[in-house]
């Protein structure tokens, strides 16, 4: 069994979902099909409940626009004796969801769980109308058994529940292709929750994982996981193949090809992730998998990826060394809050995302007060508008021309490093540079390593 999961894109026009269907009904074994929401509808969704919350009445025509390409795309997609079946589904869904729109704008109110409800729609949508396009297919609605959690005000996932809930949906169930909405999920209370913004490859991970698939298939629109993203750097190209650990670091630091998540149920399993294009199937791909296939000559480079919002937490003293327990204390401090560190340099300067950074100075003015009213320390500084680059590459700190080559190629842009982590970190070297100053850096940094 294989586990298939489309994207926005691949889902978002009626000429990708042909092509959609043509790769579904080409398999010749046992798949499960997960559908992210037509491409940028999320968005969509979440604006027009921004627009209704402020009383702004244009959200009628932002909520007109979604309904009418869903229309089209059954029109166009769906083969006649089944439209009006999906059409009724569909307009039902609508005049919820147009209902909720309503009580929004009435009450001005928006609250995080009333958005998880309004962004669930894109997966429910979509997944309906894939759902009667595909010959012989069978529906599966996965906040049934896709389970989640409250931890730090984010949902993640209830593992045990889903898994149990997984079993019963699935163990002993006949059909040749499942559909199944990515992305969306219940709580234990039953409330509608989801997995994170482009969450749809986590929940086609968890799937291939419980049940044992064989691979699980990413099929978005690109030809795979490039040595950056094409988007930035025009001269990146795809890499054949990466380990579970390389494929891990890029994401983490940014690659949008692959939710971060997505990667540990699958690699815990040992199954296979393939990368292929919706839009080029002949295409070869990305295996990502356990082992390293690099053969002799091959660099021991992998990728670049980027964070474009970060911010730097300063500890400005005279000597850290009089503060006991400093690195310890500050990890222990920001892990209990839940947030992750991407760089800590030797002066002792933190990285982090700016989504973080503000709860990140209050908990170590907490953890440090004493230190800062008896002077060991001066202040715990922000600086803000910074960018993340990193390079990732195997044994990476071992070569010291990686890091030369670098610190030149920012040069010639008179790029300003903020901060950087060389030599600290054996499987990348990241750099902190402003964010105006990022693109650049990138494009520059992919040509003299990767070209
Ligand atoms: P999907 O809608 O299929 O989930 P995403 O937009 O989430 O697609 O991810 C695919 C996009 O990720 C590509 O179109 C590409 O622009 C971008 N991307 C960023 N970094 C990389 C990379 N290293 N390799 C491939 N694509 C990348
Ligand atoms: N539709 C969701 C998003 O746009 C999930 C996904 O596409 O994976 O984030
Ligand atoms: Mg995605």
């Amino acid at each position: 069994m294989k586990v298939l999961k489309f994207g926005g894109t691949s889902v978002g026009t009626p000429a990708s979902l042909r092509n959609v269907k043509k790769i579904v009904e080409g398999c010749d074994e046992q798949v499960i099909v997960v559908v992210s929401a037509l491409g940028g509808i999320t968005d969509q969704l979440i604006n027009t409940a921004r627009l209704a919350s402020q009383g702004d009445m244009t959200y009628l025509q932002t909520y007109a626009a979604i309904v009418e390409r869903h229309i089209n795309v059954i029109e166009e997609v769906v083969v006649a004796e089944s439209k009006a079946q999906v059409k009724a589904k569909v307009n039902s869904l609508f005049e919820e969801l147009g209902n909720i729109f309503w009580a929004i704008c009435l009450l001005r109110d928006l609250s995080d769980r009333t958005m998880d409800m309004v962004v669930s729609f894109g997966e429910r949508l979509s997944s309906v109308i894939i759902s009667k396009m595909i010959a012989d297919c069978r529906y599966f609605y996965s906040p049934e058994f896709i389970v989640t959690q409250n931890q730090f005000g984010k949902h993640i996932l209830d593992n045990e529940e889903t898994t149990i809930r997984i079993h019963e949906t699935f163990d002993g169930a006949e059909f040749k292709s499942a559909i199944v909405p990515g992305f969306i999920s219940t709580d234990r209370n039953g409330d509608i929750t989801n997995l994170g913004r482009g969450g749809s490859d986590y929940t086609a991970s968890i799937l291939a994982a419980v049940l044992n698939a064989d691979i699980l298939e990413i099929w978005t629109d690109v030809d795979g996981f490039m040595t950056a993203d094409p988007r930035i750097v025009k001269n990146a190209y795809v890499m054949d193949h990466m380990t579970f650990a390389e494929a891990m670091e890029l994401c983490n630091f940014g690659a949008k090809v692959i939710y971060p998540p997505t990667l540990y149920p699958v690699y815990h399993k040992n199954i296979s992730i393939k990368v292929k294009n919706t839009f080029n199937y002949e295409a070869p791909g990305t295996l990502i998998s356990a082992t390293s296939v690099s053969t002799s000559g091959q660099s021991e480079l992998r990728g670049l990826s980027y964070i474009r919002e970060i911010s730097l937490v300063k500890f400005i003293c005279d000597s850290s060394d009089d503060i006991q327990g400093l690195s310890e204390r500050i990890f222990n401090a920001l892990a209990k809050s839940g947030i992750g560190i991407l760089l800590v340099d030797k002066a002792l300067r933190i990285a982090l995302k700016s989504a973080d950074a503000k709860l990140a100075s209050e908990v170590l003015i907490r953890e440090f007060s004493s230190e800062l009213r008896n002077g060991l320390l001066k202040e715990i500084a922000l600086q803000e508008g910074l960018s993340l680059v990193a390079v990732v590459g195997n044994h990476i700190s071992q070569n010291s021309s990686i890091f030369r080559n670098i610190s030149e190629a920012l040069d010639k842009e008179g790029c300003h490093v903020y901060a950087h982590n060389s030599g600290s970190a054996d499987t990348n070297i990241s750099v902190v540079v402003a964010k105006e100053e990022m693109e650049s850096a990138l494009i520059s940094i992919h040509s003299r390593l990767f070209e």
